[in-house]
């Protein structure tokens, strides 16, 4: 399914939606996202801080919001515990999404278990074969996908717009926490006592699968945990969400 050309924003429409969402506070601009598209929008959550926060917003705008996530079968006790704490709190279903069994099969049959330590791009198969595919999967059935990014968290999120064109899938990717910092999404968590991962609180700012994810010494870029092996810091990225600003969705 993607959004009838009948249904999208013209530029000019898209860019003046932009204007007026850019100094919106995020449960406006999930309300916007509601209104829009009801149940063909889905948050994809990593159930980072991020992510608690912003469902948290969407379920208390539509008590049916949609939520789901990649289950990459390497995730952390911490997040499938936080997922588990998720389900029962907003009594919501997490649409679950994972590899291919055969394609991870094959994957670790050549390369071994655990490939992603020899090689970027062995990482970079691995990173393809538990996420990138199963997310093209995801949206290949939705209108929106909604995200918890914020521009301050840098690389080629510094950029991002509250609303873009996702041409790679044709359908609309939504970014309410844009303008949001990390201290606003922390305040936010603890006035609303909203379930989290335990990890933050040992040092685990940006959180990924259990074998790629490292906490960070203070001061440390909060990404530098993440793939802590490879040497290009702004290599930090899975793919999710490169292949949509790489195909001009903003
Ligand atoms: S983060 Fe690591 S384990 Fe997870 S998909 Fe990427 S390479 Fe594989």
């Amino acid at each position: 399914m993607a959004v009838p050309e009948s249904e999208r924003l013209s530029d000019e429409e898209l860019a003046a939606l932009n204007e007026r969402l850019d100094k919106a506070a995020p449960d406006e601009v999930l309300t916007w996202v509601n209104q829009r598209f009801g149940a063909r929008a889905v948050q994809m959550s990593s159930f980072g801080l991020e992510d608690v926060a912003l469902f948290d917003m969407f379920w208390r705008v539509n008590p049916a919001a949609r939520l789901a996530t990649l289950d990459t079968w390497r995730l952390p006790t911490e997040t499938y515990t936080v997922m588990d704490q998720t389900r029962l709190r907003y009594k919501t279903r997490i649409e679950a999404h994972q590899p291919d069994p055969e394609a991870v099969a094959a994957l670790v049959a050549g390369q071994g278990f655990n490939l992603f330590y020899r090689g970027r791009e062995n990482r970079v198969s691995c990173c393809h074969v538990r996420k990138v595919e199963p997310l093209e999967r995801a949206l290949a059935s939705i209108d929106a996908w909604v995200t918890g990014l914020r521009r301050d968290q840098g690389m080629e999120r510094g950029s991002i717009a509250i609303v873009e064109w996702d041409a790679a899938h044709s359908n609309y990717k939504v970014n309410p926490l844009a303008n949001w910092t990390f201290d606003q999404v922390r305040s936010y968590v603890d006035e609303h006592a909203v379930p989290y991962n335990e990890l933050h609180d040992q040092g685990y700012p940006s959180i990924g699968c259990a074998p790629c994810t490292r906490a960070v010494a203070s001061g440390e870029d909060p990404r530098a945990g993440r793939w802590w092996w490879e040497s290009d810091p702004n290599a930090k990225e899975c793919g999710l969400h490169i292949v949509a600003l790489a195909t001009g969705s903003r």
